[in-house]
C-alpha cells in the first residue's frame, strides 16, 4: 500500500474524491523548496453544502447502527491503514510542512496511529452517570451531536486532524474536516484509508481550501451542530462569533506565548536539553513552544551561553534526509512574519546571541522558507516581541531575581496555553504551577503529552478542553432520563 504525491488534490465527499465544485485550484507547494506539489481544491460553499449534506445524509444510513465496538474497531482499523502506510504518510507530511522526516515519523504519523488507538480504547471503556433520588432514578445519555466540523492548522496537519476525528467518530457523529490549506496532502489521504477501513460512506468528509471560502461557510452551515477548530486567536474569535450567531457548541484551542522558567537550582544538563527542544520543536511551530525564556538572573548568563551554543549546534538542512534536525517554515510568507518580528526585536533593543538570519544552503533548498533557531537577549519582557506570539524559532529571554517576579512575567501575556517549569524544588514547582495561569504546566519535561488529560488554553489561548473523556464529552450531548419509581 503506497501513497504517492497526488498530482490533484481532490475533496472527499460521500466516500468519494470529486474535484471542487468551483472547479477552482491553486499550487500547493513543498516550503523546502518552493517547488510544487500538487494542484489544490480550493473549494467553495456549494462544496461546503455539498459535503454538509452527505454528512446529514449519513447520519440516517447504516452508521447510525453501528454499536460502539463496532465504532472502535473501525477506529482500529484506521489505525492500522495509517501504520500500513507510515513511511509514505511521514514523507507527505515532511514535503508538505518542510518538517525534517524525523519529526514527521516520530511525532506526526506515530501519534495520528495512537490517537485513534486510544479513542478506540477511551470509547469503549466509557461510562455514563446515574442519579438515583427519592423515589426515581436518573440516568444520563451520552448521544452524538450529529453533523460537526473540524477545523486544523498546518503545524501538525494529521496528529492535529485525527485528535478531533477519532472522538468525533467515537460518539457517533459524522464530519466535514476543513484542513489547512497550507498542508492539505495528509487529510486527502484520510479518504482512502477510511473508505479501507469500512467506514460508510458521508461519515468522512474532507473539503480543501481557505478560510473565507470554506472555513466560514462550514461554520455558519445550519445543519453543522459544533465546531471544533484548532488555529490562531484571530480566527478563533471568527469562529466563536459565527458559532454563537446559529448557537453551536464550540471548542477553540488557540495561540499561545509560552514561558519557560528556569530557576538557578535547576539541573543545568537537562534544563539545557529540555529548553532546547521547547523552543526549536517543529522549527519553532508548535503551538506549545516556549517563545519565552524567564531565566532566573544568577545563572543567565551560563544558562544563556550554553542554550546559544546548543542552537547553533542543531542540524537544520533538506527534511528529507534523516539526519537533519531542523528544517524549513511552513512557507516563504510565515518566514517572512518571523524575519519581521527580529527585526521588530531589534527596533525594540534587543541583541541576537544565536541566529537571526537564513542558513546558507544549496540548491534546491536555498529557494525555502528556511530560518535559523534564534536567540535574542535583552529586550523587556513588555517588548512586541516578547509578548506576541511569533510561531517561529525564535525566543526571547527575560531575567528575574524572586518567584513571584517570574509569576508576574509569565502572566502578563494575553495567552495562557502552557508553562514549562525547571527546578529541583518540589516546593517551587508545585507553588508555580498553581500560580501560573496556563492550561498545562510541565515540570522539569516539556510536551510530554498522555492523551487521557484535559487539553487546551486560558485567557487567548481558547475556551474549552480536549483530550481523553474531555473530547468525548464535546463530541456528544449529554440526555437524563428521569423514571419515577413511586
Ligand atoms: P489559522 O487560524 O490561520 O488557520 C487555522 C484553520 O482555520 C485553517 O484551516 C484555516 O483555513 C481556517 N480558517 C481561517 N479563517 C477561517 C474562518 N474565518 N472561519 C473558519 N475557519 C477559518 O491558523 P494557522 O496559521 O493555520 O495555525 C497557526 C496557529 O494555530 C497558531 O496561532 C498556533 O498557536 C495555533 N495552534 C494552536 C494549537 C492548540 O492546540 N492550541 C495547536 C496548533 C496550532
Amino acid at each position: 500500500m503506497t501513497v504517492a504525491l497526488p498530482a490533484l488534490i481532490d475533496n472527499f465527499v460521500d466516500g468519494r474524491y470529486a474535484p471542487p465544485l468551483t472547479g477552482n485550484r491553486a499550487p500547493n507547494r513543498n516550503p523546502a523548496t518552493n517547488s510544487l506539489a500538487g494542484e489544490l481544491s480550493m473549494s467553495g460553499p456549494e462544496d461546503v453544502d455539498a459535503a454538509v449534506g452527505a454528512a446529514h445524509a449519513a447520519l440516517t444510513g447504516p452508521w447510525a447502527r453501528w454499536s460502539v465496538e463496532e465504532r472502535a474497531r473501525v477506529l482500529e482499523r484506521i489505525a492500522d491503514g495509517i501504520e500500513a502506510r507510515f513511511s509514505d504518510l511521514a514523507r507527505l507530511e515532511s514535503i508538505d510542512t518542510g518538517k525534517p522526516i524525523q519529526t514527521a515519523q516520530n511525532v506526526d504519523i506515530a501519534r495520528a496511529v495512537s490517537n485513534f488507538r486510544f479513542f478506540a480504547g477511551a470509547v469503549r471503556h466509557t461510562g455514563s452517570d446515574a442519579h438515583p433520588m427519592q423515589g426515581a432514578l436518573n440516568y444520563t445519555l451520552r448521544q452524538r451531536l450529529g453533523v460537526v466540523a473540524l477545523i486544523t492548522p498546518w503545524n501538525l496537519p494529521l496528529y492535529l486532524l485525527s485528535w478531533k476525528v477519532a472522538p468525533a467518530l467515537a460518539m457517533g457523529n459524522t464530519i466535514v474536516c476543513k484542513p489547512s490549506e497550507m498542508t492539505p496532502l495528509t487529510a486527502h489521504a484520510l479518504g482512502q484509508i477510511a473508505v479501507e477501513a469500512g467506514l460508510p460512506p458521508g461519515v468522512l468528509n474532507v473539503i480543501h481550501g481557505n478560510g473565507q471560502d470554506v472555513g466560514g461557510p462550514l461554520c455558519g452551515h445550519p445543519l453543522v451542530k459544533a465546531i471544533s477548530f484548532t488555529g490562531g486567536t484571530v480566527t478563533g474569535h471568527k469562529v466563536a462569533s459565527a458559532a454563537a450567531r446559529s448557537l453551536k457548541k464550540s471548542s477553540l484551542e488557540l495561540g499561545g506565548k509560552n514561558p519557560s522558567l528556569v530557576f538557578a537550582d535547576c539541573d543545568i544538563d537537562r534544563t539545557v536539553k529540555g529548553v532546547l527542544r521547547a523552543s526549536f520543536a517543529n522549527q519553532g511551530q508548535v503551538c506549545l513552544c516556549g517563545e519565552r525564556l524567564l531565566v532566573e538572573e544568577e545563572i543567565a548568563d551560563e544558562f544563556v551561553g550554553r542554550l546559544a551554543a546548543g542552537a547553533k549546534a542543531i542540524r537544520v538542512g533538506d527534511p528529507l534526509d534523516p539526519a537533519t534536525e531542523f528544517g524549513s517554515q511552513v512557507s516563504l510568507a510565515h518566514r517572512a512574519k518571523i524575519e519581521q518580528y527580529v527585526q521588530i526585536a531589534r527596533d525594540e533593543g534587543g541583541t541576537v546571541v544565536a541566529g537571526g538570519e537564513r542558513p546558507d544552503l544549496m540548491s534546491p533548498w536555498n529557494a525555502g522558507a528556511f530560518y535559523t533557531p534564534t536567540i535574542v537577549t535583552g529586550l523587556a519582557s513588555s517588548a512586541r516581541a516578547a509578548r506576541e506570539e511569533i510561531f517561529g524559532p525564535v525566543v526571547t529571554v527575560h531575567t528575574f531575581r524572586r518567584d513571584d517576579e517570574a509569576v508576574v512575567m509569565a502572566n502578563e501575556v494575553e495567552y495562557g496555553l502552557s508553562a514549562s517549569i525547571w527546578t529541583s524544588s518540589l516546593r517551587r514547582a508545585h507553588q508555580m504551577a498553581e500560580e501560573i495561569d496556563a492550561g498545562t504546566i510541565w515540570v522539569n519535561t516539556w510536551l510530554k503529552r498522555d492523551l487521557r488529560v484535559p487539553f487546551g488554553g486560558m485567557k487567548a489561548s481558547g475556551v474549552g478542553r480536549e483530550g481523553g473523556r474531555y473530547s468525548l464529552e464535546f463530541f456528544s450531548e449529554p440526555k437524563n432520563v428521569c423514571i419515577d419509581l413511586t
